[in-house]
Formats: C-alpha cells, structure tokens, sequence
C-alpha cells in the first residue's frame, strides 16, 4: 500500500505513472522533473552569463538592420549592407560559440568555426563612417567606443598604448568586463598609421607599422591587458583582463589618393582586354567601388592587419541631393532638431524650400561637407534663437533672403575649419 502513495514530490504524478522516481530526504523526484529542472538550470545559467551583468545582447536580421540604419543614415547602401551582414553574422557565430558551450559536444559532428569579420570602410570625411558605426551600435545595444589611431605609438614610446582602446570600451559600460567582451570598436583614421611605403621599412616607424603589429594582437581575439585608466601601462598598475575574440572591430579611414592606386591596379588588370568606353567612364567616376584589400595594402597596411579585417567596403562622396536629405530625413535630421528647439519655446519654426538648397550650396561650395551643414545652420540661426524666446512671437518663417542676410555675417574662415 505504501509503495502506491509514493509520489513525484514536483509534479504529483504516481510511482506507476513514472519511469524512475529519485528519492531525497523529505522527498522524491520523477526523470520529467528531473530533465524540466536541468532545462532550467541551463537556462539561467546561460542569461546569468549574458545578463547578470547588466547586458542583453540584440541580435537582428540585416534587413532590420539596414531598415534602422536607413533611418539614421543617408545613402551609402552598399556600405550599409555590407555592415549589417558583417554585424549579423559576428553575433551569430558568437551565439553559436555561447550555444556550443552550453550543450554536451557531439563527438561526430564537426566543429566548423565562423571567422571574426572585422571591418574596414575607406570613403572621405564626414560621409558617415563613424555615424554608421555608432547607429548600429546603439540598435544591438552593445558597448561601443570610438578610438583615433592616431594617438597610439608602439610600446616604449611617447603616447598611449593600443590596449587602451579597450579602456575606452571599458568605460562605457562601467567596466563590466562581460559586456565589453562583446561589444563594437571604431577605429578611426586607420590610414595614418599606413606605413609610408609598400616596402617594409628599413627604419624604424613607431606611429606606422609598430601601431599596425600592436593592433594585430588585439584583432586576433586573445586575451589582452588593460590599463584601467589607459595611457601607458606602467608595472605596479593592476591591469584588466580582457578577451577581444567577440569583440567587433570596425575601422574606417579617408585614404587619400587610394583612388589612383585602385586605378593603377583597374587599369592594369584590363589592359589585353576590350572593356568598353562606358565601363571605362562608369568605373572612372567611382573608383573606390572597387576597392579591395590589396590596395590597401599598396597604401600601407601590412598584409597581416587587413588579414584581420576581411570585409572591405567603401562609402560614396556626399553630392547635392545627399547633403539636401541629410538636413531634413534622418530621424535626428539637423532641422528636425531646430524645429524641436523651437517648439519648446512654443514657436512654430517654418523653413522655406529653398533655403535648404541655400545651405546645401554654401556646404558644396565651402567643402563643409555634412559636419558643415550644422555650423551653416547655426550661423543662420543664432539670432532667431537669441531673440525669439524674450518675444511674443509664436510663428518664425525662416526666408531665403533672412538666410542670406545672416550667412553674410557669418565668419566663413571660423566655418572653414567646422
Ligand atoms: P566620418 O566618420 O566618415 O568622417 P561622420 O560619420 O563622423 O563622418 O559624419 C559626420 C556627421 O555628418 C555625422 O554626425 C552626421 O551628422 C553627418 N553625416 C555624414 N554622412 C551622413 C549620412 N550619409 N547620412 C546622415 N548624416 C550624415
């Protein structure tokens, strides 16, 4: 009688009802429980991992990022999805690494590893590099940090050491080690630390190719230590641990002349063959489409380092119709943001067509370039903005001629350097 009253102390169901029931000390337990408890366990460990501290990894589809990165950034299409597949597939392979841990190992099954695809994007400044970056980013909700080679030296010499770019990564999330490990480094002016010419250098160069080697290590995906402030690292500092194997490295350059080298190399490559007239001129009038790790390499980074940086793209010069759309359709556009400023003063902001076309001329003609658009703006608007909140106004319109009477009174040297 007593063997029938034994029960899964879980779920209830009787001895008859299960295979096998585990006895405790107050209690039992049935081979369901057992496997719904494992599941459990494996699941909290595995957010534990992920989430305790603090950090929630998002991963979406390339076409959602390309729809969000559209929202941000103009243009630029084929950089955008060339970005978004490479972001994609680095969380998917660092979920596939997270997901293999967790499970028992199938002897049988082969292990095929997914390579890190790290980023280089060549296109002038100011035509959205670091924008495209920080938009994505911001939508995978992952530590982000922007760094300038320029200030890195080699080891031994004056200026930082290249761990401290995980410093800054670091910072951004509060030394939360965990989330750092996963998150996404810009490295911005890479082309500067180009040695200066293809051939190895007989000298040495301690800003160039040193910075090149140290960036190497920190590419590879190996556990690398960082001084918590950054700088140099010096030999009482308690350093950080930090492995880079998840981290994501975009890196992102103006390379100037990069298109004579392209070039060079388009041209020879089809001499013997009959590409005709309209190619030629098609190719010609944009060159950096073309442009792949070998011509990088001509420029000067060492073969290594772009072994480390797979995927190569480019981004497109901004002409007319893309500044124009720059300052009114982004999410956060430039005039939605001065139209916002102005709404909270409760003035309705109204600006006419053409004096969007007005700051697009001054931007082309002054080569301001997207980053001038804002000063352009500014100049413009200052005045409106000084005087409007201390008046009953509740309307501005903002003219063409107004437009123009205040940019003749902007300092268009102080703009030059915008
Ligand atoms: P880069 O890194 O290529 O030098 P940024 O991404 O820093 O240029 O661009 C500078 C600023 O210009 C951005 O913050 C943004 O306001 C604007 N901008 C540049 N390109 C674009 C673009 N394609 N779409 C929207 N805004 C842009």
């Amino acid at each position: 009688m007593a063997k029938t009253t034994l029960h899964c102390s879980f779920c209830g169901k009787l001895r008859d009802e299960v295979k096998i029931l585990i006895a405790g000390q107050d209690g039992h337990i049935c081979e369901g429980c057992v496997d719904h408890a494992r599941e459990i366990v494996e699941q909290e460990v595995t957010s534990k991992n992920e989430e305790g501290s603090g950090f929630k990894l998002t991963v979406r589809k390339p076409m959602e990022l390309k729809v969000h990165l559209d929202e941000y950034v103009i243009g630029q299409d084929e950089a955008k999805k060339i970005l978004s597949v490479a972001v994609y597939n680095h969380y998917k392979r660092l979920d596939q690494s997270r997901k293999s841990k967790n499970t028992k190992k199938d002897p049988t099954a082969e292990e095929v590893e997914i390579e890190k695809s790290n980023i280089i994007m060549t296109g002038e400044t100011g035509t959205g590099k670091t924008l495209l970056a920080k938009t994505i980013a911001r939508l995978l909700n992952v530590p982000f940090a922007i760094v300038d080679a320029t200030v890195f030296t080699e080891a031994g010499y004056v200026g930082e050491d290249v761990e401290s770019i995980l410093t800054r990564l670091l910072q951004v999330c509060n030394y939360d080690i965990a989330a750092a490990e996963k998150g996404i480094v810009y490295i911005d002016e890479i082309d500067k630390i180009a040695r200066t010419s293809d051939n190895p250098s007989i000298t040495r160069d301690v800003s160039g190719e040193g910075v090149q080697q140290g960036l190497l290590k920190l590419l590879e995906g190996t556990e690398v230590l960082v001084p918590p402030q950054g700088g140099r690292k010096h030999p009482d500092q308690k350093l950080i641990k930090v492995n880079t194997q998840h981290i994501l490295f975009i890196c992102g350059g103006a390379f100037d002349g990069i298109d004579k080298i392209i070039a060079r190399r388009v041209n020879t490559n089809s001499i013997g063959f009959n590409v005709n007239k309209e190619l030629q001129e098609e190719m010609k009038s944009n060159l950096l489409r073309f442009v792949n790790a070998q011509d990088m390499k001509s420029f000067g980074l060492i073969p290594e380092l772009l072994g480390r940086l797979p995927i190569v793209t480019y981004l497109n010069p901004l002409n007319k119709e893309t500044l124009r759309a720059i300052l009114t359709d982004p999410k956060n556009a430039l005039i939605k943001q001065y139209k916002k400023l102005f709404e909270l003063e409760d003035i309705e902001l109204i600006i006419q067509d053409d004096v969007l076309d007005f700051m697009v001329e001054k931007a082309m003609e002054y080569k301001l370039g997207a980053r001038g658009l804002r000063s352009i703006c500014e100049n413009i608007l200052t005045d409106a903005m000084f005087e409007l909140p201390s008046s009953k106004e509740k309307s501005f319109t903002l003219t063409l001629d107004y437009a123009k009477k205040k940019f003749d009174h902007a300092k268009m040297s102080m703009l030059k350097v915008a």
